[in-house]
């Protein structure tokens, strides 16, 4: 999964796709103490988080990640599209085992996004 998608699910999440200005290694003051605020929300990360932690934003490979999506899809009334648009990309037997792959869920629901969008329904 790329930062594109990556970054469509964080926004369908109604989460913020955190980006920094400015990310300066400052090695005399120590990497800790360097600290950086996201351009978009008040969120202020340290060097560490911004560097090693993959910049605060979602993996997409984690059960709870794929929990938030679940839960995001019931509470915005896309789940029944979006089982159908599983059903439809794989057979019967298969489908009930990849909803229960974190990474595998995570990129039928963005594909699932990716096909509503080219439809109109973003
Ligand atoms: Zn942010």
């Amino acid at each position: 999964m790329n930062d594109e998608m990556r970054k469509a699910l964080t926004e369908y999440l109604d989460e913020c796709w955190h980006e920094f200005k400015e990310l300066n290694y400052l090695p005399i003051l120590g990497a800790n103490t360097h600290d950086h605020k996201c351009t978009k929300c008040v969120f202020i990360f340290s060097y560490n988080f911004v560097f090693n932690k993959g910049r605060g934003h979602r993996t997409f490979t984690t059960w709870e990640d794929l929990g938030a999506l679940k839960n995001k899809l019931v509470e915005k009334g896309d789940w029944r599209d979006f089982f159908g648009f599983a059903r439809n990309s794989w057979d019967e037997a298969n489908v009930n085992n990849w909803l229960m792959v974190p990474a595998r869920f995570c990129e039928l629901c963005s594909q699932f996004l990716e096909e509503r969008g080219k439809n109109g329904k973003a």
